[in-house]
């Protein structure tokens, strides 16, 4: 079934009183196999039993990326290798790698989440399919993989990179849907008019885009320029990998497959749950996984919560686009700053191509952001002059925006890297003890 109309549409009170029953499960579930759980929970004395209400969730530990990178490979995992049948791993740019086991339950579960994604983007059977997320041990691969085949689509696994090729793939084969990195998406799309194909003629029609933050104005960017519908994944290897959270034809908001798992958003600094409509970090218990199930999970990921009637009829509770991770806030002249929001407002100049990069400094105690960007031939061509011009109208544009002082540096054409997978968008020079 490609979309689960039962939970997908259950009212809000069933629907928590499920997740209530899954959550006793999983609390049950871990503190008999999972030591690290186990400790925890018996230290704050908490027991499934003492779970009343999903608002109890409270009273259970968190759970960081570092607890995972302590526990690596396996001592998080709740079922003997028997019952494992994938194990995926994710990047560990910064030490260890994080792993994430299934049972053969939880890819099905896993699959569930991600058709239901494609299907609200308005994928279907009849679908061509290029998914140009990296496969391999990134979850974004096989996760959109898994789905499409479920549904019966003619899936072509491009993977990322060899963008060339996508693009004559894509006019050839005539694929009607795209899954890829935002980021890469507009690789593809800007390498396609350098081979002079207009992708927008093209039989392309959706494109499913996740795994990195991504401003409002950037979807907008690649709708046009791909001239599709751009809609949204959400997830994290810790939870499973993209199937967490997708969007509606409304486009407004990511809707989280409730049923498998429970959202909060806490403060960061306090760690307190905080209301409905209140932007902090958000923390996700699985409610269904088995193999390595998750207790409150803090993702870093910055966002708020809406429980509002949706348009679509879904109603699972709805997030904001991701702002940013809280590993990459910039504290600029006193004001938080993430980096999709100074895409937002590159966006909204119309000499600027949206290939930038954020390089952080010290200048004496102050952190300084300078915003490096691409120009337009246009203004390549109108010589160094109008170079100046339009990078002092974008710091102002900055300024009259967010209050903060930023550099703009017009960097030459094409010399900002283009993304293949996630794009690297901060470049942080700033000594390490002092970040
Ligand atoms: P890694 O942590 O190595 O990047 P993951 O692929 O598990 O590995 O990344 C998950 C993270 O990617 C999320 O916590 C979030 O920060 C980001 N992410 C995933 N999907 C989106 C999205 N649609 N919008 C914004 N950020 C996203
Ligand atoms: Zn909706």
């Amino acid at each position: 079934m490609p979309w689960n109309k039962k939970f997908e549409c259950m009212p809000v009170e069933k629907l928590q009183k499920f997740q209530l029953e899954k959550l006793k499960e999983t609390v049950n579930w871990i503190s008999k196999k999972v030591p690290f759980y186990k400790n925890k929970l018996k230290e704050l004395g908490v027991k499934a039993d003492n779970l009343n209400s999903i608002e109890d969730s409270a009273k259970l530990p968190f759970t960081v990326k570092d607890d995972l990178r302590d526990n690596y490979p396996f001592d998080l995992c709740a079922v003997a290798m028997k019952d494992v049948v994938r194990i995926h791993a994710s990047s560990g740019t910064t030490g260890k790698p994080i792993t994430g086991p299934y049972t053969a339950d939880d890819l099905e579960q896993w699959t569930e989440c991600m058709c239901r994604n494609l299907y609200s983007a308005g994928v279907r059977r009849e679908d061509i399919v290029q998914n140009a997320y990296g496969y391999g041990l990134f979850t974004g691969g096989l996760g959109f993989h898994q789905a499409a085949t479920k549904m019966g689509c003619a899936v072509v696994p491009t993977s990322s990179g060899l963008t060339e090729r996508q693009i004559t793939l894509m006019k050839d084969f005539g694929s009607t849907v795209l899954f890829a990195t935002p980021s890469y998406a507009l690789t593809i799309a800007e390498r396609a008019e350098e081979m002079k194909v207009d992708i927008k003629s093209l039989p392309l029609r959706v494109g499913i885009f996740g795994a990195e933050p991504w401003s409002s104005g950037m979807r907008q960017e690649i709708e046009e320029r791909m001239n599709i519908k751009a809609m949204e994944a959400y997830g994290l290897t810790e939870l499973c990998g993209p199937g967490v959270g997708f969007d509606c034809e409304a486009q407004d908001g990511i809707h989280i497959n409730e049923d498998h798992f429970l959202a909060e958003i806490v403060d960061p600094g306090t760690l307190e749950p905080l209301p409905l409509g209140e932007q902090g970090e958000l923390v996700f218990t699985s409610l269904q996984r088995r193999a390595m199930p998750m207790i409150r999970y803090r993702t870093k990921d910055i966002t708020r919560l809406r429980r509002e009637r949706c348009p679509c009829g879904r109603t699972f509770v709805k997030m904001d686009k991701i702002y940013g991770r809280s590993d990459d806030m910039l504290i600029i002249s006193g004001v938080n700053v993430f980096p999709s929001q100074i895409e937002s407002l590159l966006l909204d100049i119309e000499e600027v191509e949206p290939q930038y990069r954020l390089l952080v400094r010290k200048k004496g105690y102050l952190d300084q952001l300078t915003v490096q960007v691409e120009g337009k031939q246009e203004v390549y061509d109108a010589g160094k002059e109008k170079r100046l011009e339009v990078a002092a109208k974008i710091a102002g544009h900055i300024k009259g925006m967010m209050g903060i002082g930023v550099e703009v540096e017009l960097v030459d054409a094409k010399s900002i890297a283009r993304s293949e997978g996630k794009a690297l968008r901060v470049v942080d020079e700033r000594p390490k003890q002092l970040r």
